[in-house]
């Protein structure tokens, strides 16, 4: 891992996000004899640290884990002689026709740049969380993916919220507490769900407060849209009810000449940050592929 601190030096490419998009992206442009810096702002591998078993990335009968897909993505980058640079991106901005990129350690100035920046979690802007419960409510399973012999209560009706219940099922008891009376997850999920013991679904189930006794939560149900449920006590909640793209670090002059840039094939955007509901690794892997191919593509004809 390394640390871009100066002006230096006008680098070809940027990618923002080392997702399985930006990883993607650096491989296939490494591979093209083009060096880019690929910034990681979390952790490599991006999203698929939540997923419980991915089955549809082809190569892998049976499914993988998501964590065992990026070891496999990380072998492969270390392979390949790519070194992700562990620093968020505060700023993507485009001035004198360069991208600069700006994390807390300097900026880096280059000719193109891929935003392979993923989604962030909705936030639960209708139940009201009182004081004591902030550090147990979650928005993705991987910070409590570890505990044994909790309570989580999940809220969301999607593949999400049933594929965290089924992570944490293994070691734990899980409640899914969906507001509507449909679930919006793959039928597969739904019946793996359906017969795991540890997991109860509870449909037709708004939340209105989660407030915290001292000891456990207590997740109390929204009375005026569906009375007589009884309260919830759960040791965790994390709320799945959806992302949206993470595209907050872009700065005015980016934004004013996006669509110029984008037409140029100067930048691309790759994956989950603009593939709204087709959020999966094949097509961002795909995206991240093509847009490296393109990008070979016009800087070797930019150096004839
Ligand atoms: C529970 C769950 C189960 C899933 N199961 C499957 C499945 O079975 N099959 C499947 O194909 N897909 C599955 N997915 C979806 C899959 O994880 C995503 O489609 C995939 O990870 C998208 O890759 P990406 O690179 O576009 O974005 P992400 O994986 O979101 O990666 C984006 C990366 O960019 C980084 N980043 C963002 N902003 C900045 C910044 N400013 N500076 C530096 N870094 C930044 C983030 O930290 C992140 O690491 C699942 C997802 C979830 C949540």
């Amino acid at each position: 891992m390394h640390s871009q601190k100066t002006k230096d030096k006008i680098k070809d490419v940027v990618i923002v996000g080392a997702g399985p998009a930006g990883i993607t992206a650096a491989i296939q442009l490494k591979r093209s004899g083009i060096e880019s810096v690929l910034f990681e702002g979390e952790s490599v591998g991006g999203l698929l640290k939540n997923a419980h078993l991915v089955e549809n990335y082809p190569g892998f009968p049976g499914g993988i884990s998501g964590s065992d897909l990026i070891s496999r993505f990380e072998k492969q980058l270390e392979e390949t002689g790519v070194a992700v640079t562990l620093e968020e991106v505060t700023k993507l901005d485009y001035t004198d026709d360069r991208f600069v990129a700006t994390t807390d350690r300097g900026e880096t100035v280059s000719f193109a740049a891929v935003i392979a920046s993923g989604t962030r979690p909705k936030r639960l802007a209708d139940v009201s969380f009182l004081d004591g419960t902030e550090d147990r409510i979650h928005y993705e399973v991987h910070p409590i993916a570890g505990i044994r012999k909790k309570t989580i209560a999940i809220i969301g009706g999607g593949d999400a919220a049933f594929d965290y219940a089924l992570t944490l099922s293994r070691k734990n008891r899980v409640f899914i507490l969906n507001r509507s009376d449909r679930t919006r997850c793959l039928p597969l999920l739904f019946e793996r769900v359906e017969k795991t013991k540890n997991i109860t679904y509870l449909p037709s189930h708004p939340i209105g407060e989660v407030r915290s006794d001292g000891h456990t939560l207590l997740i109390v149900p929204d009375e005026s849209k569906a009375g007589g449920k009884d309260i919830l006590r759960a040791d965790h909640v994390i709320a799945a009810i959806g992302r949206e793209p993470r595209l907050d670090f872009l700065g005015p002059s980016l934004l004013k000449n996006l669509d110029r840039l984008t037409k140029k094939g100067r930048l691309f955007m790759v994956g989950d940050v603009i593939n709204n509901v087709f959020r999966q690794t094949a097509i961002a892997t795909g995206d991240g592929l093509f847009a490296a191919m393109k990008l070979s593509d016009m800087l070797r004809r930019e150096r004839i």
